[in-house]
């Protein structure tokens, strides 16, 4: 990946073969993505305006930056990166400007995308950070409204589409940030993925049930040799509340058991996978996915 300044621009290599699960979920960024960029002339003929940019919602390891490079990858588009603490480890005044580099490189680049994750830390309630505070808004604010400027100047049918990634539960995100960016939130739509429409904007919190984890289970034992006796259906029901990077985790530990038993072991097994299961904690907890 070239890295300029802190803008980091990455060839994506993640496909959707690579996520388990989620499939409406793969289905809607693909739409939100690949439709106005290969369909711009429908796209301004009917006037419809695109979908601008998408919040993933979700405790960490639940695949959101994986779904943001699978995106990208699958619309063969650039893929910006910049996490929001960065911003604010700037001198007054660079963060704005980072932020205003980022939409300008995305622009030259498109079709791009610019992943934006913690995204919850841009909010005006945060105040300023080191150095002076210079003037009377708080560097939140400034970065806030640098955002919502950028984003208003967007036109996806040029190509650029905005993800950003939360792993705070929604009720703490703070009000005066949720006014204030007030494109991010108005009703609630309860589809599987706790999909919220959002004027031009989707919520989506990805949350993995029992099919979502075998199927995650399915692509990181694809290239494992599996023995007969491991059935990840039995596996994915004895793994809840595990997200994807703990299922993840898991196969790996699985096939550290079987070669610690047996250096030259041919394959997994099930009793691998289970003893690999018993000394793991999954990260979720009840009342996240409720
Ligand atoms: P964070 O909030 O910590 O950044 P995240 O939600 O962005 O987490 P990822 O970084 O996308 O999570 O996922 C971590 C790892 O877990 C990935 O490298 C991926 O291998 C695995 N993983 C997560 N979800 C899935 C999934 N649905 N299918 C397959 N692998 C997954």
């Amino acid at each position: 990946p070239s890295i300029t300044r802190g803008i980091a621009k990455e060839a994506s290599k993640v496909s959707w073969e690579d996520i388990g699960g989620l499939k409406d979920l793969k289905k809607k960024l693909q739409q939100a993505v690949e439709w106005p960029i290969k369909h711009a002339d429908a796209f301004a003929r009917l006037r419809i305006s695109p979908v601008r940019g998408i919040l993933l919602h979700g405790p960490p390891g639940c695949s959101k930056t994986t779904l943001a490079k699978a995106t990208a990858h699958a619309a063969q588009a650039a893929f910006f990166t910049l996490s929001v603490a960065e911003l604010y480890s700037k001198y007054v005044g660079e963060g704005e400007a980072l932020l205003r580099r980022i939409f300008l490189k995305a622009r030259h680049s498109a079709p791009s995308i610019i992943f934006f994750d913690e995204i919850d830390g841009i909010a005006p309630s945060r105040g300023s950070h080191g150095g002076s505070s210079g003037g009377n808004s708080s560097v939140g604010e400034r970065l806030l409204s640098t955002l919502l400027t950028e984003m208003d100047g967007l036109e996806l049918a040029n190509g650029i589409l905005v993800l950003a990634a939360t792993n705070r539960p929604m009720q703490s995100i703070p009000l005066s940030g949720v006014q204030a960016a007030s494109i991010w939130y108005s009703s609630f739509s309860p589809s599987p993925y706790y999909l919220f429409q959002i004027k031009r904007y989707s919520v989506i919190r990805p949350a993995a049930g029992f099919r979502g984890r075998r199927e995650i289970l399915r692509v990181h034992t694809r290239r494992m040799e599996l023995a007969k006796d491991v059935d990840l259906e039995q596996i994915a029901e004895g793994a809840e509340l595990f997200t994807g990077a703990d299922l993840e985790g898991l196969c790996r530990e699985a096939g550290m058991l079987a070669l610690r038993e047996d250096p030259s072991a041919g394959s997994v097994s099930g009793r691998h996978f289970w003893a690999a299961r018993a000394c793991l904690r999954p990260s979720l907890t009840q009342s996240q996915i409720d």
